[in-house]
């Protein structure tokens, strides 16, 4: 089967013939309809050979959907031809944390070398993805598989970030959202879907804004080096009880406690390699910082409820698996508005 690999440090990913994968006891074989492509991809092929932590040739793709096409021996409750969804955090399924559905905080993955599609393990950048159990499959119950793909990852993790600040977002509260991407304008519409806040995005380019106006932000503002004066402006000195920043980077994270409130949470979910101090007088009083990772098998299913309700609308631009090394350059770029999505079937 073709599938896109990344197999040289610094080289861009190429397509290339690989053997069919065989589904073995307790797996399950997708055929792949639709593979997100994500930026952290972008991060993970600028990594130097000594601090990267996968074997090459790495097949990509940590956003997947598809089809059964084929069940190891000894699974049951899926059929071949059933449409679903591939929770991507995969962990041992038994500790604690994946007790409670939360793989992505899996206490033994480092332990037994599990990892997630893409991301260690073959990815959805292929005509056929291999599953290790049927838990890591969540039925699309309708939804239509390029809509639903991002939602794997570009909506279920900022789904996971945006629910443990919930009850800060009031009323008369504010969110910041800090990089409109694939993750950001999905962020946007969580945050409308499932708060009254009002919501500020920051981005560096009138596109990326006009994106986010269009999803549902009430306010747009140029991510630059006036970006927390105007967010202070904006909420009358106070800054925001909740700010969510995408890009993770040095200047984005200065932004985030920058525009903090009293009480505020600052969560950082971009993968940019920045860091925030955190000590007495540092930030505003009592403002929490946290970076997460992903979401829990519960909330994927939440959310791919809340697109099947009509709330989510991501914005797609869809691909060739021969045009997916492409889909990457444009993206480095800057060039993609919302998710590009690799259809590896065409
Ligand atoms: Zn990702
Ligand atoms: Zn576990």
């Amino acid at each position: 089967m073709k599938a896109l690999q990344y197999r040289t440090i610094g080289a861009p990913p190429e397509v290339v013939t690989v053997p069919d994968p065989e589904p073995g006891p307790g797996q399950v074989l997708l055929k792949v309809t639709a593979a997100g492509v994500c930026h952290s991809d972008i991060a993970v092929m600028s990594w130097p050979a000594e601090a990267f932590p996968y074997a090459l040739p790495l097949t990509l793709g940590h956003e997947g959907v598809g089809t059964v096409a084929a069940l190891g021996a000894g699974v049951t409750g899926l059929a071949e031809g059933d449409a679903v969804a591939v929770y991507g955090p995969w962990g041992c399924g038994t500790c604690a944390k994946c007790a409670e559905g939360k793989e992505n905080y899996c206490l033994r993955a480092d332990e037994l070398g599990i990892r997630p599609p893409g991301l260690g393990r073959p990815g959805s950048m292929a005509e056929y993805l291999l599953v290790d159990d049927p838990r890591h499959l969540v039925p699309l119950d309708g939804l239509d598989p390029v809509a639903a793909v991002p939602l794997t990852d570009a909506g279920l993790t900022p789904y996971h970030a945006i629910k443990r600040s919930l009850a800060k977002l009031v009323p008369g509260s504010t969110a910041v959202v800090i990089g409109t991407g694939g993750l950001g304008h999905v962020a946007i519409q969580l945050l409308r879907a499932l708060t009254p806040a009002r919501v500020v995005a920051l981005d560096v380019s009138e596109e990326k804004l006009g994106l986010a106006r269009a999803v549902g932000a009430h306010e747009a503002v140029l991510s630059d080096a006036r970006a927390a004066d105007a967010v202070r402006a904006l909420t009358g000195g106070l800054g925001a009880e909740v700010v969510l920043d995408f890009v993770g980077a040095a200047p984005t994270v200065a932004t985030a406690g920058a525009v903090a409130a009293v009480e505020g949470d600052v969560t950082l979910v971009g993968i940019g390699g920045g860091a925030l101090p955190v000590g007495f007088g540092v930030l505003p009083f009592e403002v929490s910082v946290t970076a997460p990772y992903w979401g829990s098998r519960g909330e994927l299913i939440e959310v791919l409820d809340l697109a099947r309700a009509g709330a989510l609308s991501v914005h797609t631009e869809t691909y060739a698996l021969d045009d997916a090394p492409l889909a990457y350059e444009r993206l480095h770029e800057g060039k993609v508005n919302g998710r590009a999505v690799i259809l590896p079937h065409g």
